[in-house]
């Protein structure tokens, strides 16, 4: 007889591990210094920049509507794509060059996750209390202090959130109408949806998700590996010296180390307590480390209340430590083919970069044909075709521009054409019609012919000015 099949046993798989939640410790030195400049100077940047005003205009503006970018002097059009191709090629290249000499330097210092967890850190740290209060509080019962901490805390954090949504919008809105309408409760149903979005996206990514964001929704933790190699200085604990690790008294000095079986590491776990991602670095270089070097300036108090030398934790190579090579030996290596490619390429297109800005001219024009009548007989057997021409100001100051056609003898304007006189940024569309006698009529044959229009910069004193050429055609009917 047959036997009955046996249901496979149920297991239940978890693919994400609740992680415990991290509290970070406040610490001091000179990469804390370092993390705070940049702090300040990315944020005064950021809130400061659109309340500039340059020319009695905002001075960075990206006017999405009207598909003008306002940059101080600069209007860029669609046309300019080129300039944020160029852009963001330096960013990427930047990027490559600063990972491949010291690691994950844009993570630790200058990535708006990291920014903005320092800062909700600090409010953090100045309602609830350092790292010790903080644990006590959380695992206090509710009660009027902890609701009075806690409400602290989130309604700064939710101060902060909202002013960053605005600021973001005013990048792209004026921000002084924008700030009319905010405190006239006139806002758009789009401005404030896009307001309350990157407050919420500040709101969740500083103060809850964290160290997550780094661990598990980035991106670049995952392929900076592949710009590491063997001379990339990474933050690194020193093994040999540190090893074996023990607590031990302050009393006993360096010269006693050796006696005492013990390394320079006292396993006072502080690298691991100022840790943003809770990882312990002695482990080894881990995925989770975003190069903050908040566990250099831990250590390095600690080595000083020892009376040991510092750097037990610090900015090496895999081959200095390996090797055991000096601080100049190491540096010595960062010049390698890699590093000179990167540096080559982002000299380039920077240089090729601000040789064109330099060199642009300060208008643009784009030709449309009216394709509803390509080409028609008028008076006296004239052939006709009619252009609208979009001019466009992409400077800072008013422009005067004069047209002129060339490519076909005796094409000409069928009506004098104007000089046509633009407010600085602004675009106008003007329509003209070009024409040719019957005898050249006559002389071309049907189809179209290569032409070009010649818009030219015309200065106050009637001296001419920068010629831009834009090709189009010029067509004989059959
Ligand atoms: S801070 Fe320095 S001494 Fe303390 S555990 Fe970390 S490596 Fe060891
Ligand atoms: S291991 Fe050190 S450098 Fe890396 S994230 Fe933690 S504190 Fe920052």
């Amino acid at each position: 007889m047959d036997k009955p099949l046996q249901e496979p046993a149920l297991q239940t798989v978890s693919l994400y591990v609740a992680q415990p939640k991290i509290y970070p410790r406040a610490v001091h030195g000179w990469f804390a210094v370092w993390r705070w400049v940049l702090v300040f100077a990315t944020q005064a940047l950021f809130y400061g920049l659109p309340w500039w005003n340059w020319n009695g205009r905002q001075a960075v503006l990206f006017d999405l509507e009207a598909r003008r970018f306002f940059i101080f002097d600069l209007v860029l059009y669609p046309q300019d794509l080129v300039y944020l191709t160029a852009l963001l090629l330096i960013s990427a290249y930047a990027l490559f060059l600063f990972t491949a000499v010291a690691g994950r330097l844009w993570c630790g210092f200058a990535c708006p996750q990291t920014v903005y967890t320092e800062i909700f850190l600090w409010i953090e740290r100045h309602t609830e209390g350092d790292r010790g209060a903080r644990i006590q509080l959380d695992r206090a019962r509710w009660g009027p202090e902890k609701l009075l901490r806690k409400s602290a805390k989130h309604a700064a954090w939710l101060a902060v959130s909202l002013w960053t949504g605005f600021t973001f919008v005013g990048f792209f809105t004026p921000i002084r109408e924008l700030g009319g309408a905010t405190v006239g409760g006139l806002l758009g149903a789009w401005e404030s949806f896009w307001i309350l979005f990157y407050a919420l996206a500040t709101y969740g990514n500083a103060g809850f998700l964290r160290e997550q964001v780094c661990k598990y929704m980035c991106p670049y933790a995952r392929f900076q590996s592949a710009m590491f190699d063997k001379d990339t200085l990474v933050i690194s604990y020193d093994t040999a010296r540190g090893d074996p690790r023990g607590p031990r008294s302050k009393k006993q000095g360096p010269a006693a180390l050796q006696s005492a079986g013990l390394g320079s590491c006292v396993d006072c776990k502080q690298c691991v307590q100022v840790c943003p991602t809770g990882i312990d670095i002695r482990e080894g270089l881990q995925y989770e480390c975003i190069g903050c070097a908040a566990c250099i300036d831990a250590c390095n108090g600690v080595m000083d209340s020892f009376h040991y030398e510092r750097g037990l934790i610090r900015y090496a190579t895999q081959n200095g430590i390996d090797k055991g090579w000096s601080a100049a030996q190491q540096w010595r290596r960062v010049l390698r083919p890699r590093v000179l490619v990167y540096t080559a390429i982002l000299l380039v297109v920077s240089a090729a970069m601000v040789w064109s800005l330099a060199t642009r001219l300060p208008f643009r024009a784009d030709i449309v044909r009216d394709r509803a009548a390509l080409a028609r007989q008028v008076d006296d057997g004239y052939i006709e075709n009619v252009y609208r021409l979009q001019l466009m100001n992409a400077s800072g100051n008013a422009l005067r521009l004069q047209l002129a056609v060339s490519g076909i003898d005796t094409l000409a304007f069928s009506s004098p054409p104007a000089l046509h006189v633009l407010a600085p940024a602004e675009a106008r569309w003007v329509t003209v019609a070009l024409r040719v006698p019957p005898e050249m009529a006559a002389q071309l044959s049907p189809g179209a012919h290569p032409m070009q229009f010649r818009i030219s910069q015309v200065a106050l004193d009637g001296q001419p000015g920068p010629v831009l050429v834009e090709k189009s055609t010029f067509v004989i009917p059959r």
